[in-house]
């Protein structure tokens, strides 16, 4: 499978605590080891409980924040090494939309300049073209070229923010949670459009987002993250219909079923997932990072890792339980 994106052992730890001459710093792993890759045209939806670090492998791609080791590779390019103007070059081809509309576009600025903000040394009619034919491909009039953000509702915010990212026609989107805060009736209009994009466009998305439903509609392959790292990665149908990491069962246990008949099994999970201090003071370096709420956890499960294991065509699973095809 050609690789668009190729993200191999991504790391982004945070300090927690300073310590004199740096002895007993804690840290809080983020992301830890995230491996995986997209294909051109491919959606790879990223889910998992709000805080295990989905967002952050987003923003470390992108370099929006500097990852603290690995490498991602754009079209076989280690865009980790690159540094100032290089890195720039790379930015029309890689774009993200943000979850919140209200806050991800300037309130000073009026739609022309909003969406086309990323043309230079063009003419201002070119401009006013290039920003009409992106609005009329979001659904949007280009009456709206000169009204602020203010004027408009979440869901059509949320268009505006789709045409600033794609008018440099990027290649990846990283959809950052883009419609967990709108309406459930205004989400299937966006997540209509984000599909008929990638198709007219042929854009690849990492699709980040804690809803399932949302996930299994538009991805190819869906990767499930927990405290930073990935339990689970298959294609979204094999996901949904044979699960077989614990905590992949327990996420879609809690996924509304339409048929009252379909029986799932239900997983009851100890604790909550910590992130931030409390999880730097009970993370153990040691073990499955799963093992504290597993209700299958054994004693191996604390002393030893798991690896990722092959569990069929495209299917890896990180747990002791499921045996390598
Ligand atoms: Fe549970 Fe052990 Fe599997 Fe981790 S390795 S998910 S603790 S059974």
């Amino acid at each position: 499978m050609a690789k668009l994106l190729e993200v191999k052992d991504l790391k982004k730890y945070f300090p927690v605590r300073s310590a004199p001459l740096g002895f007993g710093r804690k840290w809080v792993k983020a992301v830890d080891r995230v491996s995986f890759t997209i294909a051109p045209g491919e959606t790879l939806g990223l889910v998992g409980e709000s805080g295990c670090g989905k967002t952050t492998v987003g923003r470390s791609i992108l370099r929006l924040i500097e990852p603290t080791g690995g490498k991602v590779f754009f079209k076989g390019t280690d865009i980790t090494s690159l540094a100032g103007k290089k890195v720039r070059l790379f930015r029309p081809k890689m774009q993200i939309v943000f979850q919140d509309p209200y806050s991800s576009l300037n309130p000073r600025m009026v739609v022309l300049d909003l969406v086309g903000e990323g043309l230079h040394g063009v003419s201002l009619q070119k401009k006013k073209d290039l920003v009409v034919g992106v609005l009329e491909r979001v659904g949007l009039s280009p009456e709206i070229l000169y009204h602020y953000p203010h004027e408009f509702s979440g869901g059509q915010r949320q268009r505006i923010a789709i045409a600033r990212a794609i008018l440099l026609q990027p290649e990846l989107l990283i959809c950052d949670e883009a419609v967990s805060a709108l309406d459930v009736s205004i989400q299937a209009q966006i997540i209509n459009l984000l599909i008929k994009l990638r198709q007219e466009m042929k854009m690849a998305y990492l699709f980040i987002s804690h809803d399932l439903a949302v996930v299994k509609h538009i991805s190819h392959r869906v990767a499930v993250m927990y405290l930073g790292q990935i339990m689970e990665v298959a294609p979204t149908k094999r996901l949904f219909a044979n699960p077989l990491h614990p905590y992949t069962k327990f996420l879609l246990a809690a996924v509304p079923v339409p048929d009252p008949e379909c029986k799932r099994e239900r997983l009851v999970l100890s604790g909550e997932a910590q992130m931030g201090a409390d999880f730097a003071r009970t993370r153990v370096d040691e073990g499955c990072c799963f093992a504290p709420r597993c209700p299958y956890a054994e004693d191996r499960c604390r002393r030893e890792e798991p690896p990722l294991v092959t569990a069929g065509k495209g299917h890896q699973v990180k747990c002791f339980l499921v045996k390598s095809k």
